[in-house]
């Protein structure tokens, strides 16, 4: 039976120490950490993770500011927003969250952002940053994976490291963010072609596809580290993930929970890259 990574307990264990770190800052510098975070629209789903990330933020001393925009809020009053926000000396990290209405265009959004400030790692300067091996912030889900398993005491480098999915928010980053570690990184995606003939190489196997349980235990290697992003809503309303916890914690040497394993940190992160960019302001 595979060791159970315990998402919460670490991403505790950081929000503490931003916590301790954000307390100096205000100590030595006179800085509070300021996060914004603009939502348009009311989805149910971006309307809970924006509350948890202001809660987040009250929890370790972070000034959070929200700002609301109604669902047929033009491209240029978002962009009016993020201009604002560029020059507050107050905020020193702008995040928007997504998905944006189909009329509004995300990388137009995300360019829109100072830099230093995107604190979502979304930037292209940012994402550039991560591809030259000489990063910046970077996205805070990837982030949180390898923070997950460098905490949980295992070595990447040198590794084989499987990721099914391309995403620019986490496939994608999170294969960079692994080549950096020197792990051998192969990433598949709808057109790889034998898919489990490659997961099954992995020494450490990463699902972030969108698809309840679909890495099964034929799938994996036996003693493989498995990391499930997957988070998806069942009919009868439980959280899944894409891997088959059960049979698969049977032959992983490590697996992630879903709740409980990779979701967690993705806001410890955000808080994380938040009090980073509060620092450089201070310098
Ligand atoms: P996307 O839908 O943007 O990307 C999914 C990726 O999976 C694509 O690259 C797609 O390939 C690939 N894929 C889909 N089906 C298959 C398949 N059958 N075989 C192989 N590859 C496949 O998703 P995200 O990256 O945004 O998110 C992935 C999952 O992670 C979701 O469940 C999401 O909710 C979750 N998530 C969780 C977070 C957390 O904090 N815990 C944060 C972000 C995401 P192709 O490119 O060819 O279409």
């Amino acid at each position: 039976m595979a060791f159970i990574i315990d998402g919460n307990k670490i991403a505790a264990d950081i929000r503490k120490e931003v916590k301790t770190q954000a307390m100096e800052l205000k100590e030595k510098e006179g800085v509070v950490p300021g996060l914004a975070v603009v939502l348009v629209g009311e989805a149910p789903a971006s309307l809970v993770y924006v509350k948890r990330k202001g809660i987040a933020c009250a929890e370790v001393g972070f000034l959070s500011r929200e700002y609301r925009l109604p669902s047929d809020a033009k491209e240029k009053d978002l962009l009016e927003v993020i201009a604002g926000l560029n020059s507050e000396k107050e905020i020193h990290g702008i995040l928007v969250q997504l998905p944006l209405p189909i009329h509004i265009n995300p990388d137009t959004i995300i360019e829109a952002i100072d830099f230093r400030k995107d604190v979502d790692g979304f930037h292209p300067y940012n994402m550039g940053r991560l591809l030259a091996g000489n990063p910046a912030h970077v996205a805070c889900t990837p982030k949180g994976i390898v923070e997950l398993i460098k905490r949980s005491g295992i070595t990447i480098e040198g590794k084989e490291a499987v990721i099914v999915g391309r995403s620019n928010i986490v496939g994608k980053p999170l294969a960079l963010l692994l080549l950096a570690h020197h792990a051998t990184v192969t990433v598949c995606h709808t057109r790889t072609i034998h898919l489990s003939e490659i997961t099954k190489r992995a020494d450490i196997l990463v699902a972030a596809v969108g698809k309840p349980e679909m890495i099964k235990a034929d799938m994996v290697k036996a003693g493989a580290v498995v990391i499930d992003v997957g988070v998806n809503r069942l009919d009868d309303g439980r959280l899944a993930g894409d891997v088959d916890f059960t049979e698969v914690a049977e032959k992983a040497s490590y697996i992630t929970p879903v709740p409980g394993g990779v979701g967690p940190m993705t806001i410890a992160m955000l808080l994380k890259n938040t009090l980073d960019a509060a620092r450089l302001s201070a310098k």
